[in-house]
């Protein structure tokens, strides 16, 4: 069996409720503090507009979408240019339709309800990642995020 080595990480890019800045913060934080070295991003406007390092990553490795509202454009667009998504999240499904389509915040505007909804998403984004890859060993929560093969970036 192919040894997973990476999950792809593929957030929405939605700017026009609250859902599409919940599933990027998300999303930042698993590949930045839960689980680094285990997960990378794809760029979702590079991605659609035709990278094809990109699109040979979602193709390879084992992917997951998180997308701010039932629209599910990271899914859609990741299903349609590349493949198969693993496991694929909506902050809809997990905080309700009305906390994804509250009004879009900037990061000044967060606050300790907003920071509870971004940790509950990020919760499952973790599980998600787990339940591909395994959970780390003890320590491996412990190293550093690595860098990323060429054409791929972190957040
Ligand atoms: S999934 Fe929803 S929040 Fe995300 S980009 Fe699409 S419409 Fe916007």
């Amino acid at each position: 069996m192919l040894e997973v080595k990476k999950v792809g990480i593929i957030s929405c890019s939605g700017e026009e409720c609250a859902g599409g800045g919940i599933s990027r913060l998300a999303a930042r934080h698993v590949l930045e503090s839960t689980r680094p070295g285990r997960t990378v991003t794809i760029c979702l406007p590079l991605f659609l507009a035709g990278g094809e390092e990109e699109r040979y990553f979602a193709r390879t490795f084992p992917t997951i979408t998180v997308d701010g509202c039932e629209k599910r454009c990271a899914f859609r667009a990741t299903e349609k240019l590349s493949g198969h998504v693993t496991k694929a999240l909506t902050v809809s499904d997990i905080l309700g339709a009305e906390s994804a389509a509250a009004p879009s915040f900037s990061q000044r505007q967060l606050n300790p309800e907003l920071e509870r909804k971004i940790d509950t998403v990020s919760t499952a984004l973790t599980e998600a990642v787990d339940e591909i890859m395994g959970k780390p060993a003890a320590a491996e929560h412990l190293l550093k995020p690595t860098v990323p093969p060429a054409g791929m970036r972190l957040l």
